[in-house]
């Protein structure tokens, strides 16, 4: 899914896509093909975020949301707490999510490493289902005809998709910015169509097991609601908490591995945390597991459609850094 520059249809820009956008899509495509050497039975998951992390800084973007991390039958949204961590194992499916920002622009993509050859055939129909939907992506595409195009392309191949995991329309500072761009023929999704001038991501889940997630009782991912009137009822340390993630991350999702750990001990700001979330300030990301334990893979690319085409954001040829 790395290599070329492929534009869908695209011939000329209408709609011209934001700069810091496309900069962002090489950026997170880069460190998205990079994880691949990263991810080695025996390796530890913290170091393997970190590394993503940082090489999303140094070359020049910020991480739009903390790494994830989700290895066989948990599905997303795992990252490496304060104090916990994941070591590879040599069977493993490991699922690498890293998102880049400029300026609140941002690129999300996902490629998933297996290190068991069994589990080939299940990575293979999820680049399968995301390449199924990138050949009927036009502006004005209907989001049903996204999702019956990953849908039969997985089913064909013997594998299931999780249905309630989808991709989405991404806004300024906003990762999930309200439409799911669903993984099957959703009838909800009938009347709605892509727009030229929006930012998508699409993003196919496959599995062995049952076809959806239920949420595990780890959360090591928050964003901020930007829902406030939130000073008045907050403790010294809530407060302090919150002014750190509105200066640094605003309303993107964040670990508290990111947060400066003389701020409290890491029971003082995991229950800060969850006291937030309990609020309604905090949105919490809980880890999502296979609810049969089924194996998951998962893949992912973010798009910009035009009025004449869409353009592959994380997907392009654009050495000039
Ligand atoms: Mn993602
Ligand atoms: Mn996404």
């Amino acid at each position: 899914m790395s290599s070329g520059s492929r534009n869908l249809g695209f011939r000329y820009c209408v709609v011209e896509p934001p700069e810091q956008l496309l900069k962002a899509g090489v950026i997170a495509a880069r460190v998205r093909d990079e994880s691949r050497e990263l991810v080695r039975s025996g390796a530890s998951c913290r170091e393997i975020c970190e590394k993503l992390e940082s090489r999303i800084v140094e070359l020049g973007a910020s991480p739009a949301f903390p790494c994830n991390i989700s290895i066989s039958h948990i599905a997303a949204h795992y990252t490496p707490g304060i104090r916990d961590d994941c070591v590879v194992g040599e069977d493993d499916v490991v699922k690498i999510d890293v998102g880049a920002e400029i300026e609140g622009y941002i690129a999300d993509t996902a490629v998933t490493v297996s290190l068991s050859e069994k589990h080939l055939g299940l990575v293979e129909a999820s680049r399968a289902g995301l390449e199924a939907a990138m050949r009927v992506l036009k502006p004005g595409v209907r989001l049903y005809d996204i999702g019956k195009a990953v849908e039969s392309a997985v089913r064909a191949r013997g594998f299931k998709v999780i249905k309630n995991l989808s991709g989405h329309t991404i806004d300024r500072y906003t990762i999930h910015a309200g439409i799911s761009i669903p993984n099957y023929a959703d009838r909800a999704a009938w009347i709605r169509r892509i727009q030229p001038g929006t930012i998508f991501a699409i993003e196919p889940f496959t599995t062995t097991g049952r076809g959806y997630v239920v949420e595990s009782s780890t959360v090591n991912i928050y964003a901020y609601t930007g829902k406030g009137a939130r000073k008045a009822v907050l403790g010294e340390l809530e407060s302090r908490i919150m002014d750190y993630i509105e200066s640094k991350f605003k309303t993107l999702p964040f670990t508290p591995r990111w947060l400066p750990s003389n701020m409290g001990s890491p029971n003082e700001i995991e229950s800060a945390l969850k006291l937030l979330a309990k609020r309604g300030i905090l949105h919490a990301y809980p880890v999502l597991v296979e609810a049969g334990r089924g194996v998951v893979a998962q893949s992912e690319h973010t798009f910009y459609a035009t009025k004449s085409g869409v353009i592959v954001v994380t997907d392009r040829e654009q050495p000039e850094l």
